[in-house]
């Protein structure tokens, strides 16, 4: 069995759909195939939601009705038999009553909402699989895909209510599904996150011990930057799951952030592939030793940095196990932490309790705390072998302030924190400086 997701702009339109299918139905093997919501769709439904908490009834059915039109249009271009056409449209229309009907009911329905784009992506795939022939049967996400009262996935349900589905049909080796969404521990419908629809790809791969997971995307792989802010990126061949899994979480937006964890603790490989592009080899996630240095760079934006002077001016023993137990109890993880002997600087990306925390932490020592700020990840080999690299590193950004640096916590990562405003500079001087003019070989 293999799994394979196609992101947002794969299934953005009906050329594109098209493309898909071709990829699906040209790998022999049983499948599991994972789709988001058709691109721009999940930002709409997050912007009709943000109507109706403004009360703005006008814009909501506007916008729905827009977002109705799209997919009519979408139908049209996509199906050739008026039998599918007319399937295709009387699904989209119910849909979208069945939309309306969430959007105008008083009880917050915001995750039902934010829902409808994966369901309404995988119905319109599976309708144009049957208008072309190809038996695939289409599984509810919603059956097995489920998330605990820490909003974590709950792996051990997950792989017992899969099972359970898959077994149910043994007329089908093409299963489809939706990406992003699934039941809380109450079984409300909830979801994954921004971006989630590699996570639930990982999760399922590692729930049915897949071959591989693939994940099909607008780019041919991992690249060594991001291209969205720096030009002459190239893309690797091959990384590791650890180096993957550093670059996903501090903001190669390619992956979702805790996207690799489930196929890394199952040993499963997980390659990146270019839907508009599939002859590219893509790149290939797997147990591999890093790189001898700088494999690749992300950048996370977001992060508050905040510094806590002790009031005894020492290090005192407890002190730490104080600041983190306020952490703790406010349920934010902390991301990049120094220390010096009076103070201590640590960052965290979920701005949603710091009121609370900074009035805490005021307790324990004196607060200072700065926003807009970005991670700056470089992922490689960091160990022995990779001597000169830091200095590399800081001699690339002398001219850009850092507030803080990351390195030793393992041998994967090295992080600097910088303001978001320094961020593109930052990371097109450590391009330049250490994949174009290879500075690493003259330290
Ligand atoms: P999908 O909709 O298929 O999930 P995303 O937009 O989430 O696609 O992710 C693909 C995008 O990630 C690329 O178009 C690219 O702009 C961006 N990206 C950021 N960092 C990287 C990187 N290091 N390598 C490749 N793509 C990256
Ligand atoms: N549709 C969701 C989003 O836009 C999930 C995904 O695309 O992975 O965030
Ligand atoms: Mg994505």
């Amino acid at each position: 069995m293999i799994v394979l997701k196609f992101g947002g702009t794969s299934v953005g339109n009906a050329e594109n759909i098209k493309k898909v299918a071709t990829i699906v139905n040209d790998s022999k093997e049983a499948k599991i195939v994972v789709l988001s919501a058709v691109s721009g769709t999940t930002n709409t439904l997050i912007q009709i939601n943000n109507y109706i908490y403004t009360d703005q009834k006008d814009k909501v059915n506007n916008i729905i009705d827009e977002l109705q039109q799209s997919y009519h249009q979408l139908i049209d271009e996509l199906f050739c038999s008026d039998f599918y056409q007319l399937k295709a449209l009387t699904f989209i229309n119910n849909q979208f009553d069945k939309l309306r009907g969430h959007a105008n009911n008083t009880p917050n329905n915001e995750k039902i909402i934010l829902a409808q784009g994966e369901i309404i992506a995988t119905h319109l795939f599976q309708f144009y699989q049957a208008e072309l022939g190809h038996q695939s049967s289409l599984i509810s996400a919603l059956d097995f895909m489920s998330i605990d009262v820490n909003d974590e996935p709950d792996t051990n349900a997950i792989k017992t209510k899969l099972a359970v589905t898959l077994s149910k049909d043994n007329k089908s080796d093409t299963f489809i599904t939706q990406g992003f969404i699934c039941l809380n521990n109450k079984g409300e419908i909830d979801n994954l996150k921004r971006g989630g629809s590699d996570y639930s790809a990982s999760l399922i791969g590692a729930a049915v011990g897949a071959k591989e997971i693939q994940i099909w995307t607008d780019i041919d792989g991992m690249h060594n930057n991001d291209p969205r802010f720096v030009e002459n990126t190239f893309s690797l061949d091959e990384i590791s799951f650890d180096e993957a899994a550093e670059l996903a979480y501090f903001g190669a937006k390619i992956l979702h952030p805790q996207s690799i964890i489930p196929a890394q603790k199952n040993n499963i490989p997980v390659l990146l592939k270019n839907t508009f592009n599939p002859k590219q080899k893509g790149t290939i996630i797997k147990n591999c030793s890093e790189t001898e240095n700088v494999r690749a760079i992300a950048a996370k934006d977001g992060i508050v940095a905040i510094k806590i002077k002790s009031y005894r001016m020492l290090m005192a023993y407890g002190f730490l196990k104080n600041i983190f137990e306020v952490f703790e109890k406010y349920q934010t993880a902390i991301d990049m932490i120094t220390t010096s002997e009076i103070a201590v600087s640590l960052t965290i990306d979920n701005p949603k309790h710091l009121n609370k925390i900074i009035e805490e932490l005021n307790l324990i020592g004196k607060v200072e705390h700065d926003t807009e700020m970005s991670i700056v990840c470089l992922a490689g080999n960091f160990s022995q072998s990779g001597k000169g690299i830091s200095a590399s590193v800081i001699n690339c950004l002398k001219d850009i302030p850092i507030r803080m640096i990351s390195y030793g916590g393992s041998n994967f990562n090295m992080s600097l924190l910088v303001a978001t405003n320094d961020k593109a500079k930052a990371l097109n001087l450590l391009n330049e400086g250490l994949f174009v003019n290879n500075k690493l070989q003259e330290v």
